[in-house]
């Protein structure tokens, strides 16, 4: 790989950027591409490996070839609406697709192991790679983690290091590590390889329903960035005559690349969507290049959003991480506003599972909190004051501990104030308290 501006020589390693501050691309000869020879070939990832960098060993757990599922959303909306459901994948991720390529290709520079920067889906995948290469795999994840995708890498054996409050300050630090130790470093931002495998989502939505449109969850902003160099490669090839518009999805507690894209404010404070909890991501520039070369455009959804998300997804029998959360309302916003016309063939990307999400497991706090789950069944009753509730309940409690389990539920989103009589506040249940009192009830 040859820089096109310094000539500079990039083997072992493909940073974003050359030293001279142009913006790397790995490219192959286009011109002998067939893609009538993929159908012939096995599912996944590796099945278009003319468009892969060559490698001498495929590290692969059949990641790749997930299922296009119909969505009935789309029938509400009126719409051809799929879910491509990434979660399908070997460690339940995207980021399956990346690895596999890292690996493959960093192997023989790897004797020390390997290393990526991650909120945790694709430390989760590494781990399980590397532990399949025979490699040491090292992740560096942010304080905050999905405790499913850790107990992953605890399970693979890799060296977990925690640093940081988001994934972007992990990731220059894990490039520190990578010096220092001599490992290889398969973080996207850090090293382009792995972006060629996360590029065949484009190839397997081609082949399957050649969409028009693709809501992208965007974080780093590194997914997007590939599926749009995917269909730019179809492009070359003469697979398709135009991209499909890419829609970049993020939250309105965290949203750099979408803002800059809509012209809005720009916010980068904590999301619950931890997998879009990016603050100054590396490929904003390409990301933001990518929706727009494609007529394509960004949506913000709210925080609050994110369990409507969670609960439609849910109803189509798909279960994800709130980072992948946000492609339903975003849809649903888009249909709203008349962005899409009948024929249009669209495709909402799921990145994760969301078994092994949850930071802070609402349900969890739950099975531990006998107290809560009383709190709320009284509250379903009627709504009640504090005072009132402290002495609905059975067991002795000091008035105290009730106004904490009261003051944690309303943050939780569980309960709010119904109405305010003199200095007496009233709860009641919010509509996802009502839901998670359902799931308690036979
Ligand atoms: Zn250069």
């Amino acid at each position: 790989m040859r820089c096109p501006r310094c000539g500079r020589e990039y083997s072992s390693f493909i940073p974003p950027r050359c030293l001279c501050g142009e913006l790397l691309e790995i490219t192959y000869d286009y011109s002998n591409v067939d893609p009538g020879k993929w159908k012939s070939r096995e599912k996944g990832v590796w099945r278009y490996k003319e468009l892969l960098p060559e490698v001498d060993e495929i590290v692969t757990l059949k990641e790749g070839g997930t299922p296009l599922v119909k969505a009935k959303i789309g029938e509400e909306l009126n719409l051809n609406v799929y879910i491509k459901d990434e979660t399908r994948n070997p460690t339940g991720s995207f980021r399956d697709r990346l690895v596999t390529v890292g690996v493959s290709y960093g192997l023989p520079y790897s004797d020390n192991g390997f290393i990526v920067a991650s909120d945790g889906n694709a430390a989760a995948s590494l781990a399980a790679y590397a532990a399949r290469a025979n490699r040491e795999a090292f992740v560096v994840v942010p304080r905050r983690v999905d405790k499913g995708k850790l107990i992953q890498m605890i399970a693979f054996g890799a060296k977990i290091i925690r640093y940081g409050d988001s994934v972007d300050e992990c990731v220059d630090y894990a490039k520190e590590l990578a010096k220092l130790n001599g490992l290889y470093d398969i973080t996207p931002e850090n090293n382009i390889i792995g972006l060629e495998g996360q590029k065949t989502v484009a190839f397997e939505l081609w082949e399957e329903i050649n969409p028009t449109h693709v809501v992208i969850p965007t974080g780093s902003g590194s997914n997007l960035y590939s599926i749009y160099k995917g269909f730019k490669e179809l492009l070359e090839i003469g697979a398709i005559e135009e991209l499909p518009k890419l829609i970049a999805v993020q939250t309105d507690k965290c949203n750099p690349i979408a803002s800059e894209i809509l012209g809005i404010k720009q916010k980068r404070e904590f999301t619950k969507a931890l997998g879009l909890y990016v603050k100054d991501p590396v490929n904003r520039e390409r990301a933001v290049k990518a929706v727009k070369e494609s007529g394509g455009t960004a949506v913000v959804v709210r925080e609050d959003e994110l369990d409507l998300g969670e609960k439609l997804l849910a109803k189509e029998g798909v279960f994800v991480e709130y980072a992948s959360a946000v492609v339903v309302p975003a849809l649903i916003k888009l249909s709203n506003e008349g962005y899409f016309e009948k024929d249009d063939r669209i495709v909402l990307i799921v990145t994760g599972s969301g078994l092994k999400s949850y930071y802070i497991d609402e349900r969890e706090k739950f099975s531990i909190g006998g107290t809560k789950l009383k709190i709320l069944k009284l509250l379903k009753e009627k709504p009640m004051y504090g005072y009132e509730i402290w002495e609905n309940l059975e067991k002795p409690m000091k008035y105290q501990a009730v106004y904490q389990h009261i003051k944690e539920l309303e943050s939780l989103g569980l309960i709010e104030e119904a109405c305010k009589k003199g200095r007496k506040i009233y709860y009641k249940l919010t509509e996802k308290g009502q839901r998670l009192l359902e799931n308690f009830e036979e």
